[in-house]
């Protein structure tokens, strides 16, 4: 037989172009490697899976190319995903800046997904390794570890590489190589960043403080939470610049946001406190003396000269931290670069020169913010794909 789509990857977008393609009366098969199905779903938004996020728009997303996203986002759009929810009953609520989660468990996208492909009547094999992708014709033979499999359309929508040990392989990077499809290098993304040796002596007893600041680097800037960890920094702040973070840059942080510190240091100059014990008043006690050590600065208020006070509110306000490097992509939410865009149709996610074969979700260059937005770009690739195969 000769399946209509195959699809390598039954993530977050290989369902929903299974889904799309089932219903459009298309037989489906959906292959993945691992025992457990829609694992990165189950784990995600801490079991709750933010969904997706109301406010998504392209510039939420990096890529090579920042244009390429549009036109699947715009066919399916947050509202799309939320009526599907609102379908199955699935109890949400908005968390914070326009992200979604479920009230209950991620588990509950994973069954709406899975009844959805049901409704189009596609097939599964997982757990099921692929050994080989070829073409033959105008079809592609997928030879698994039991059979050789024929399909008019191949999806591949293996994902990206974070977290390994639950299934996150190079296999859709490999195949589009195999069909001459560039590859913009991965990295892992949305991760938390160590601090070198030094940084670490200084701060990292302070494991589990976190402090609202703005954090920037290169075109990247985020207002949220920082969050000391026992390696570096972590929290959403730190998550969302690490996407901005090319491994050699400093990055920046402001760590009193919203104040004018030249003027509240300079409004306290007369003070006898210790500098540290006034900036206890707006950043964590413990933080203020290790930052003000650190930055040989703990003496009275009324020992700094206007200069002096100055550079401190710079300082404060210039945080100038250079990471040693990442925690990898057994920490990180998700991969940067990807299966160039240039190779593939923004309409349809196609590749240009291979009619038949497509790449959708993370296994694209196209990374989204932390907040929902990469599942959004799951669902809007995914459906994109679907209409068409
Ligand atoms: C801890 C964590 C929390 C996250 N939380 C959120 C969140 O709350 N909101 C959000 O928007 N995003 C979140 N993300 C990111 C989000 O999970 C991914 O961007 C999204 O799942 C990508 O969808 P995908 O279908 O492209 O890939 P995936 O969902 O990763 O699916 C890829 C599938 O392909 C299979 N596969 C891989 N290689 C092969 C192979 N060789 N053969 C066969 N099958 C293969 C895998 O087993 C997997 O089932 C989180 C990620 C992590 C790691």
């Amino acid at each position: 037989m000769i399946w209509d789509v195959i699809i390598i990857g039954a993530g977050a977008a290989g369902m929903m172009c299974a889904a799309q393609a089932g219903q459009r009366g298309r037989r489906v098969l959906l292959i993945d490697h691992y025992h457990k199905l829609g694992e990165k779903i189950r784990i995600s938004g801490g079991g709750r899976c933010n969904f997706t996020n109301i406010h998504t728009r392209p510039e939420n997303f990096l890529s090579n190319n920042p244009h390429f996203c549009r036109s699947a986002l715009a066919r399916y759009t947050p509202q799309n995903f939320i009526s599907l929810v609102q379908r199955h009953r699935i109890k949400y609520h908005e968390k914070t800046l326009g992200q979604l989660f479920c009230d209950d468990s991620a588990q509950q996208i994973i069954d709406m997904l899975k009844s959805e492909c049901d409704r189009g009547g596609v097939q599964w094999r997982q757990p099921c390794k692929v050994q080989a992708v070829a073409r033959e014709g105008e079809r592609f033979v997928v030879q698994t570890e039991n059979e050789a499999l024929q399909t008019k359309s191949l999806v591949i929508a293996t994902g990206g590489l974070s977290v390994p040990k639950i299934g996150a392989s190079p296999f859709g990077y490999r195949i589009a190589e195999q069909f001459g499809l560039k590859v913009v290098p991965p990295r892992p993304a949305l991760v938390p960043l160590t601090f070198a040796p030094e940084a670490l002596a200084q701060y990292g007893d302070l494991s589990g403080l976190s402090i609202d600041a703005e954090v920037s680097c290169n075109s990247g800037q985020f207002r949220e939470n920082i969050l000391l960890t026992h390696r570096g920094v972590s929290g959403p702040a730190i998550l969302q610049i690490s996407s901005y973070w090319n491994g050699a840059d400093f990055i920046t942080i402001d760590l009193l946001p919203g104040l004018d510190a030249e003027q509240w240091l300079l409004g306290h100059q007369s003070s006898r406190a210790q500098l540290n014990n006034a900036l206890a008043e707006v950043l964590p006690k413990r933080f203020a003396q290790q930052w003000c050590e650190a930055h040989d600065a703990v003496k009275p208020l009324n020992q700094f000269s206007n200069k002096a006070l100055r550079e401190i509110a710079q300082g404060l306000h210039q945080w100038h931290i250079k990471p040693s490097g990442t925690l990898g992509y057994n920490k990180a939410e998700v991969t940067l670069g990807g299966v160039d865009t240039d190779g593939l149709s923004s309409k349809t996610m196609e590749a240009k020169t291979v009619p038949g074969l497509y790449f959708v979700g993370e296994v694209v260059d196209v990374t989204g913010h932390l907040g929902g937005f990469n599942f959004q770009w799951a669902w809007a690739s995914g459906y994109a794909a679907g209409q068409v195969v």
